[in-house]
């Protein structure tokens, strides 16, 4: 399928430049030329939209909403290019008339409405359902500030606000006919009408949530799904004019702004901040504007209310969302008249919920108090929901106190959202198979036998158009000069590529591309970094957020274990490396703080000194985003997943890499499992605890570190490296990560695991001097990469979740 060709493409492009700039094209600017692509691309977008939503319409097939608080988008245009199937033609006709599109594309700022690898799942699920044909939507929060922008200064990260909308986003279409008005605070009042209960909300604070739409275009099949991010504004008034009047213009001010503030930055934290009430109102301000709008469309429509779950299912991505689950009570009962048993059926078949972690610190929870005047009816309604559950719990469980209040939505003074996400909901996953086994063995063990049914694994996926079709064009040749190019509709069809596992000339093809990839990589390390790497060294590549739980600080002990062999033996017979980093940690978390210093100071130690020859180097990248991530994994040889086992729910960043043909080293925690179920313990790196052993230690108390450093010289110098200026002038600089690990008991196993890490590593060493040995497990991964498609997850949410009868309903190929 194409409508274009390069020469009525050159034509329109040339239209929309004059049409919009009014000057001659050589006279624009290079942000003037993205801009008139990409609005030209959006004009294109733009009929196959309308037609999607005419369809959609007109065959009234089931529509699926993902609400999320964070979508992690990254860059659009060559997404939209290649899913338009006109991204040659694009590029040769720019390149006719002396653009050069790779330029361009540098210029789009990264949406970066996310934190990490859950907005980032979000945004391949979008593109999975278009691509599918699936008719699912995503909505979210406008953010007016994104995820921070990071710098790091004198070795430290800086924070800088995301100012990511100061120039025209060319996606978005603001719809304000769409708007609806969003109330907070005020009182309920109460009063009995023919036999029922009415309840109307008054004196409260409403706010407009303003509705823009970006569109996601589905691959070479004309589906073009929408994204709608909410913007909240003053209702009516710019500002408050009974202050204005009084000459108070700073309290008037101060209304304009306590309302802009719901939709004005995202909270960068990937845990949970307890008790930040605009994070609440955020939330609430999410699932009341998406809702409402999807209740008046379903009625304009001229459906009945009464089968809303047969035409709607709504997703939620964690349990940021989890107020849907009232609020959509609320508006079946307060607006649509329903009885509380048939809105609650109609609640519970609609809604399904996704967990992403068992960290204790990340479970949502709100104080009562704060809950009940921020949500007087919401509160109400969950008031009642918890009453009736308890109720239920009571007569299978009589006098088990302890259990009913574990399981209680409201206890012990908050209202816990995980519960609320279970009792409301029809379906409860987990990301990965070792975590909805231990949602189901151990975090939500009562709730898993009181309702079995809903509990179901779904693992995590990526998007394959972005990761490797985008990210990886070369390899993409290969892929189809040898299997062929079914893979790209069909991503478990990449297996074929499994019977060139011995093929040396293969070997050799893969080595060639990956040394490519390595060679750009190092031209933009040089550019940001001013930092030499050798493009002949192994890459080691460990890129996410910063924490504790991740172990960044574990891969920066084996760093400063090598460095201190290589300082006693110059000689030492290793494969170079690259150490190449890349991550944000939470502005208030300290500790993460501190590694990346860690990181950075190990950088400028090491690089620098002559005894190594330019054995090892470090590296750290700043600002770490989609658009990065892009440039990084298809450059990498090796890369880190070492989380403590039991701790990182699925991951997709091992999913990424494994694509792109990166060897593994990991422990055994989330998706790690399920790509070593694939390729097979021999064509990965695995080392550390079992998650087994990491509950069972927990359960006891954890372990003795200090036992540890007695044994081990390594650990016994690396520590005391740590504190004795050997980093850092600042003898207290890294205090916190010592501490962390003598006197907080080393949460995190980093030392338990130490020995068996640095043995992998060497076992990485070996492998890699042995050319085809390593390129043959590089062909194994790539070839067994396909089920981490999002495509896969998201037809199994289509049929195991949702309630869609995939293929029946999809638009595609036709
Ligand atoms: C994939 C991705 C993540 C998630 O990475 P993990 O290694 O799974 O934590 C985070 N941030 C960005 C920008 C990503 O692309």
């Amino acid at each position: 399928m194409c409508f274009l060709d390069k020469e009525s493409f050159k034509k329109d492009y040339e239209e929309k430049f004059s049409e919009l700039f009014g000057i001659e094209l050589s006279e624009g600017t290079e942000y003037n030329k993205y801009e008139a692509l990409g609005s030209l691309i959006r004009d294109y977008i733009a009929k196959m939209w309308i037609n999607t939503e005419k369809i959609y319409q007109k065959s009234g097939v089931k529509q699926i909403y993902y609400f999320s608080m964070e979508f992690l988008l990254g860059r659009l245009l060559v997404s939209n290019l290649i899913n338009l199937g006109i991204r040659e033609i694009c590029q040769e006709a720019l390149n006719d008339i002396g653009i050069d599109l790779k330029e361009l594309e540098e210029l789009e700022h990264d949406q970066g409405l996310g934190n990490g690898g859950l907005g980032r799942l979000a945004a391949c699920f979008l593109d999975s359902m278009a691509s599918l044909g699936i008719p699912g939507h995503g909505c979210g929060i406008r953010f007016k500030y994104g995820f921070f922008e990071q710098k790091i200064i004198g070795g430290n990260q800086v924070e800088y606000p995301d100012n990511w909308l100061k120039d025209n986003n060319v996606w978005e279409i603001r719809r304000a006919d769409k708007a609806v008005v969003v109330k907070f605070g005020g009182t309920v009042n109460m009063e009995k009408s023919e036999g029922r209960l009415i309840f109307t909300h008054v004196n409260y604070e409403p706010v407009l949530a303003v509705p823009y739409d970006t569109p996601i275009v589905g691959y070479k099949n004309g589906v073009v799904n929408n994204l709608r991010l909410w913007s909240a504004e003053p209702l009516g008034k710019e500002i408050d004019f009974s202050y204005f009047r009084k000459g108070d213009f700073l309290k008037a001010m101060e209304y304009k702004n306590s309302i802009e503030a719901i939709s004005q930055v995202l909270y960068p934290d990937d845990s949970f901040e307890e008790g930040r009430i605009l994070r609440l109102k955020q939330e609430y301000f999410l699932v009341s504007a998406g809702i409402q709008r999807i209740v008046k469309n379903y009625k304009k429509a001229g459906h009945n209310i009464r089968d809303f779950h047969e035409k709607i299912a709504i997703h939620i991505n964690d349990t940021h969302p989890a107020l849907a689950i009232p609020e959509l009570m609320r508006i079946l009962m307060d607006e649509e008249g329903l009885g509380w048993d048939e809105a609650f059926m109609i609640t519970e078949h609609t809604i399904s919920y996704t967990n992403h972690t068992i960290l204790s610190e990340a479970m949502e929870k709100w104080p009562v108090d704060t809950f009940k005047s921020l949500l007087p009816r919401i509160y109400m309604i969950v008031e009642e929901l918890n009453e009736r559950f308890c109720r239920g719990l009571w007569n299978e469980y009589t006098g088990q106190w302890d259990k009913i209040s574990r399981m209680a939505i409201i206890s012990d003074g908050y209202v816990r959202m995980d519960r609320l996400a279970i009792v409301g909901s029809h379906s409860v996953n987990g990301v990965a198979k070792i975590h909805t086994e231990i949602l189901k063995k151990k975090v939500m063990a009562d709730f898993y036998y009181y309702t079995p049914h809903k509990f179901n694994n779904k693992t995590n996926g990526i998007s394959h158009r972005r990761w490797l079709i985008q990210a990886n064009p070369d390899l993409t040749s290969l892929l189809k000069e040898t299997i062929g190019d079914s893979f790209i509709n069909h991503p478990t069809d990449i297996n074929y590529f499994q019977k060139y596992a011995d093929d040396p000339t293969i070997h050799q093809r893969l080595y060639d591309i990956k040394r490519s990839n390595k060679l750009k990589l190092c031209d933009y390390i040089m550019k940001t970094c001013n930092i030499k790497v050798d493009p002949d060294s192994l890459f080691d590549v460990q890129i996410k957020r910063i924490h504790a739980y991740k172990r960044q600080t574990l891969n920066a002990f084996h760093i400063m274990d090598l460095y201190n062999r290589l300082i006693e033996n110059p000689d030492l017979d290793i494969q170079p490396r690259t150490f190449i980093f890349a991550g944000k940690a939470a502005p208030s978390y300290y500790l993460a703080k501190k590694i990346i210093t860690l990181i950075n100071r190990l950088a400028e130690k090491i690089n620098n000194d002559a005894r190594v020859k330019d054995k090892i180097k470090v590296v750290f990248l700043d600002n770490y985003r989609v658009s990065l991530a892009e440039k990084i994994i298809p450059a990498a040889d090796l890369s880190e997943q070492i989380s403590t086992a039991t701790k990182e729910a699925s991951g997709t960043g091992n999913m990424k890499f494994m694509m792109n043909g990166a060897l593994t080293i990991a422990t055994l925690d989330g998706a790690n499992i399920e790509i070593k179920d694939l390729v097979g313990e021999n064509n990965m790196f695995i080392f550390g605890l079992k998650s087994e052993e990491v509950l069972k230690y927990s359960q006891y108390g954890g372990y003795s570190p200090v036992e540890i450093m007695k044994e081990d010289d390594r650990i016994r110098r690396i520590s005391q490296d740590l504190i004795n200026g050997m980093y850092s002038s600042d003898f207290s600089d890294f205090l916190a990560i010592y501490d962390s690990l003598y006197k907080y008991n080393d949460e995190y196993f980093v030392l338990k695991d130490f020995s068996s890490y640095v043995d992998a590593q060497a076992e990485v060493d070996k492998v890699y001097r042995d050319f085809n040995k390593w390129y043959k497990m590089v062909v194994i991964n790539i070839a067994n990469s396909g089920t981490f498609s999002s495509d896969r997850t998201i037809k199994e949410y289509a049929t195991g979740i949702w309630g869609l009868r995939y293929p029946d309903n999809i638009l595609n190929e036709g």
